[in-house]
């Protein structure tokens, strides 16, 4: 099996799959060949699916006459990035890298500190005891998940790209687009002439995009999606997971109306408890009442987003009562 596709011409997607680990995943990564190819997105850093990408890159070049030598992660996201470097060893690539990107990619401690150790929406600051426990916790179910789903840090040199900058390959020219909210250091591949969008994680086909603090901006995703549904000639999205968007007008449309409506429901949500206010975890409970712990701390994120948004706006206010975050309208 060559282990690509090909989805329009001089496009190919690979697929890597991480079945070890706690949540199994899939996702695609899309090789532009080119004199100055790019492989857009790396995936996991673990040993068998980065052999599995490197194989399609060596039979994809061997196929189509072009090269595969550079790689760019869409965004600060262990599942795009941790491939990066064991890629860029194996197969001799550049690693292309948005200033954004680097100060949450170059290590370990600098990716964990961006995302793991941020202020909950859901429980207030404990005592220090508590804290360090809590802390101690975290950093085990990290290193945990991080040895089983490969995660790895962009070691190594790199050349700094920016928004706007294009790129040359097979399949035509492909600029840099900005797309922040479901992660701020989020970029996205536009080629103008066929229409086609490398969208990352910011439009999928059957889900909604998983959207949580720290890094996550419920405006700035509205204006990510608006900007993809204002493309002129946006004809097909491939995302980072699941099923190419065929239809990229309708499903920009319909989850731009999800958004609005999830932010109005939780708004709502929190006026009508009134003075006395309602905890973050019985709105969570509310949402997803017979999820699993695991599956449900992701789930939420989404609802902690849209409370400290709502607060930061002055809609609603909280305060800590028996271990938890209160919020109530203003
Ligand atoms: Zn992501």
């Amino acid at each position: 099996m060559a282990g690509y596709e090909e989805m329009a011409p001089g496009i190919f997607k690979v697929r890597q799959e991480v079945r070890k680990g706690w949540i199994p995943f899939a996702i695609n990564l899309y090789a532009l060949p080119g004199d100055k190819g790019i492989l857009f997105d790396a995936g996991s850093g673990a040993k068998g699916a980065v052999a599995h990408v490197a194989r399609a890159l060596d039979g994809l070049e061997k196929e189509t006459g072009s090269r595969v030598r550079r790689v760019l992660p869409s965004h600060a996201h262990w599942d795009h990035f941790s491939g990066v470097s064991p890629l860029a060893e194996k197969r001799r690539m550049e690693v292309l890298l948005t200033e954004a990107m680097v100060p949450l990619v170059r290590t370990r401690r600098c990716y964990r500190e961006a995302y793991q150790e941020s202020e909950s929406a859901l429980l207030p600051k404990g005592n220090r005891a508590k804290e360090a426990v809590r802390s101690l916790q975290s950093r085990l179910v990290d290193e945990l998940f991080s040895v089983t789903a490969g995660i790895r840090a962009v070691t190594g040199p790199f050349t700094p790209i920016a928004v706007g900058d294009t790129f040359h390959t097979d399949a035509g020219i492909w600029e840099v687009l900005a797309g922040p909210g479901h992660c701020d250091a989020h970029i996205m591949l536009w080629n103008a002439e066929s229409g086609i969008l490398l969208g990352g994680d910011n439009v999928l086909s059957s889900i909604t995009t998983w959207l949580g603090p720290p890094r996550s901006d419920i405006v700035a995703y509205q204006r990510t999606l608006e900007s993809i549904r204002d493309l002129p000639g946006l004809s097909l999205i491939l995302p980072a997971h699941g099923r190419a968007i065929t239809d990229p007008l309708k499903r920009t449309t319909d989850l731009i109306a999800h958004r609005k409506k999830r932010l109005a429901e939780i708004r709502e949500k929190v006026d009508a408890a009134g003075s006395r206010g309602l905890n973050a975890h019985a709105l969570v409970r509310d949402y997803y009442p017979n999820m699993g712990p695991l599956k449900r701390g992701v789930a939420q994120g989404w609802i902690e987003t849209t409370l400290l948004h709502l607060m930061q706006e002055g809609h609603v206010a909280r305060t800590a009562e028996k271990g938890l975050w209160r919020y109530r309208s203003l």
